[in-house]
């Protein structure tokens, strides 16, 4: 079937196969009606007060005031400089290597951390693990990114006991784009919404049983979610920034772009005016690739419907966008695919697997992206080198 067959909202372009849809009588769905609230009704003054507080609280009680843990993407960057800036924190930034940041993103990073003068801990977990729980993901849940959906916000919690830093700040709430949450009951970030949407379902020691005995559990460790006991004795709060500011993406990376010369990169498979999202993941190309297979619509139609809420793009403009962009094929599948060890035909019957009804994927019809200027630097693999 076409993508353009498929129920889409009548106010933005999320289709029907969307996790947590649903429509009302005018066929406008729930996350739009919540973005109308979050504009209309939430007292923002009153919540960033709240938040101000909670960061005061935690101020100079330890050797950091808080962990950031960043990217290095726009979001983190963001937050790191407001929380320095306008928050006045000496914070431990953090971050959780997945093993596949482009290297224009790592060289970008780098310099405005060189800038801000904080202290930096990375951690780069083993490849060959990473690779193992790859296909095991996918086959089971469609999605590759297990570990470091999992990495991304455990690892930084166990940083938080081991150093005794209690407070942690996120960004994005999860309100912004789903309806797990709404913005009247922020989410903190803690084991909650890590079992219900972070880690697919799939806990490290479900994984250790998945993978039957070839990997250590010592060498899932980071990919763990502390005790809450241990988190309590530190006394933690680990909260998202979103949850307390009206999150305003293209100000966002304006501010970025001006106050800390942060440079955008090519991104795959999206229009060019979008060039500034998940610019650091060899990986997202054929993340959105396998989401479009699975359910029909891909990055342009989320990132076009950002815009349409904000009131920047009309709907018509960004229907044309997802029937250019949405479900190309690309460049970068036959590196992914030789990393894994796995045939074009395997990947492509894995994801029928995941199809969300009444989605139907017609994958021989998908017509093939454009390859980004630095895949052939990727080092992935041998081949691959040398170009795809
Ligand atoms: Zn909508």
């Amino acid at each position: 079937m076409d993508k353009m067959d498929l129920r889409r909202c009548s106010k933005c372009v999320m289709p029907e196969t969307h996790e947590t849809i649903f429509f009302d009588q005018n066929g406008v769905c729930n996350v739009c009606k919540q973005h109308e609230y979050k504009h209309e009704k939430v007292d923002w003054a009153a919540k960033e007060k709240e938040f101000s507080e909670i960061v005061n609280r935690f101020k100079g009680t330890g050797k950091y005031d808080c962990i950031v843990p960043i990217s290095g993407g726009k979001d983190s960057t963001f937050i790191l400089y407001t929380m320095i800036k306008k928050y006045k924190v000496r914070p431990l930034v953090v971050s959780y290597d997945h093993n596949f940041y482009r290297p224009h993103h790592i060289a970008n990073r780098d310099r405005i951390l060189r800038e801000l003068g904080v202290d930096f801990l990375i951690y780069r977990s083993n490849p060959a693990v990473v690779k193992k729980t790859m296909l095991e993901s996918l086959k089971r849940k469609g999605d590759f990114c297990w570990h470091c959906h999992c990495g991304v916000f455990a690892w930084p919690m166990q940083i938080a006991i081991k150093y005794k830093i209690p407070l942690l700040i996120w960004g994005e709430s999860a309100a912004e784009y789903t309806s797990y949450y709404d913005f009247d009951n922020p989410e903190d970030q803690d084991e909650k919404p890590f079992n219900v949407y972070i880690n697919l379902g799939i806990t490290a020691d479900d994984m250790h049983g998945m993978l039957d005995g070839t990997v250590d559990m010592r060498d899932l460790a980071p990919y763990k979610y502390p005790k809450l006991k241990d988190l309590k004795s530190i006394g933690y709060r680990s909260i998202c920034y979103g949850a307390y500011h009206p999150w305003d993406v293209r100000g966002q990376v304006e501010t970025i772009k001006n106050e800390l010369g942060w440079e955008v990169d090519e991104v795959e498979g999206i229009p060019d005016k979008y060039w500034y999202t998940k610019l650091e993941c060899m990986m997202s190309g054929i993340r959105d690739y396998l989401k479009f297979i699975k359910r029909g619509f891909g990055r342009t139609a989320q990132l076009t419907t950002d815009d349409i809420r904000a009131g920047s793009l009309s709907r018509d403009e960004a229907i044309k966008l997802v029937r250019a962009y949405d479900g190309l094929k690309p460049a970068s599948l036959p590196v992914f695919l030789e990393y894994l060890g796995i045939s074009e035909d395997e990947f492509n019957e894995i994801a029928l697997q995941h199809v969300v009804s009444p989605w139907q994927c017609d994958i021989k019809s998908l017509k093939q992206g454009k390859e980004l200027w630095d895949q052939k630097h990727w080092g992935l693999t041998r081949s691959g080198q040398k170009g795809a």
